[in-house]
């Protein structure tokens, strides 16, 4: 069971590798035997990842790049097949959130958050499905979020870039299910990340406080997921214990969305 964690030979590119659920998700790979490409727009972030964790640099490749622009990401498959011969798993995880009430919503709001969240995961498909078609096949995760497929006050545009994600991984899964590469989303409930805690540190203490026992309240489980929990799943979809899974989401709440 245990051999079924070992990625040892294998590559895996994740993107928003710099911070919460990517890093941890980063470290996870590393530690499992596989080679790592870090990908990220934050450049300072990368930069610390390589620092704090001493890895061998045979095994892993830092980009700085923008998933949501479609020559950053060209590129920075490129450089992965150039550098590691082939792609086994694509952790598509980069993205952004946003509290909107939904007749505040600009353009630009629209612009940014589904060329992030949204475009990003074309643009890394329409790329890397040739590239694991020609090596034998492949495991993609795309990251989505229990806002992909529930409803929430001032969430429009978060809400819909995540039930976008559920809707064209769906969709993808079908196209490449003849190649073995399987295409599964996982929808994190609330992540111990920055997104949460920036949500939560707006205000006064007692505002803060009121934050987060409001969203505990929410969770059947009553505390936040940590991103360490949610990159064990994430392995579990990139291996071959979940070999027969495709199309798939994998909801991970603590019992927040149980009706
Ligand atoms: P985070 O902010 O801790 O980390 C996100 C990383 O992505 C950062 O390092 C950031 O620099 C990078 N990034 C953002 N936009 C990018 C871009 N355009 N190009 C390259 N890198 C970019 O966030 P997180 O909480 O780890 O979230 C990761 C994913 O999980 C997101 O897709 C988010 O929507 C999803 N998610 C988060 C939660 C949560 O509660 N934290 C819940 C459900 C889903």
């Amino acid at each position: 069971m245990l051999d079924r964690f070992d990625f040892t030979g294998k590559v895996a590119v994740i993107t928003g590798a710099g911070d919460g659920i990517g890093k941890a998700a980063a470290c996870k790979f590393y530690e499992a035997g596989a080679m790592i490409v870090l990908v990220d727009r934050d450049v300072e972030r990368l930069i610390d990842l390589e620092r704090k964790n001493g890895w061998a640099e045979h095994r892993y490749l830092c980009c700085h790049a923008d998933v949501s622009i479609e020559n950053d990401v060209s590129a920075y498959i490129q450089k992965a097949v150039q550098r590691f011969g082939r792609i086994d798993v694509m952790f598509n995880n980069a993205g952004i959130s946003i509290n909107k009430p939904v007749i505040e919503v600009t353009q630009e709001d629209l612009i940014r958050y589904y060329s992030t969240n949204v475009w990003s995961i074309y643009y890394n498909l329409k790329h890397v499905i040739p590239t694991m078609s020609r090596t034998g096949g492949g495991s993609i995760i795309n990251t989505a979020s229990v806002d992909g497929f529930s409803g929430a006050i001032n969430n429009t545009i978060y809400a819909g870039t995540k039930h976008a994600v559920l809707g064209l991984s769906k969709c993808a899964a079908l196209e490449t299910a003849d190649k073995d590469i399987r295409i599964n989303c996982i929808c994190p409930g609330a992540v111990n990340t920055n997104i949460i805690r920036s949500y939560i540190e707006e205000g006064t203490a007692e505002e803060k406080a009121q934050r987060e026992a409001y969203l505990k309240n929410l969770i059947p489980m009553g505390r936040f997921l940590e991103p360490d929990e949610v990159a064990d799943y994430v392995l579990f979809l990139a291996s071959d214990l979940s070999k027969y899974m495709t199309g798939s989401k994998l909801v991970i709440d603590g019992g927040r969305t149980l009706e």
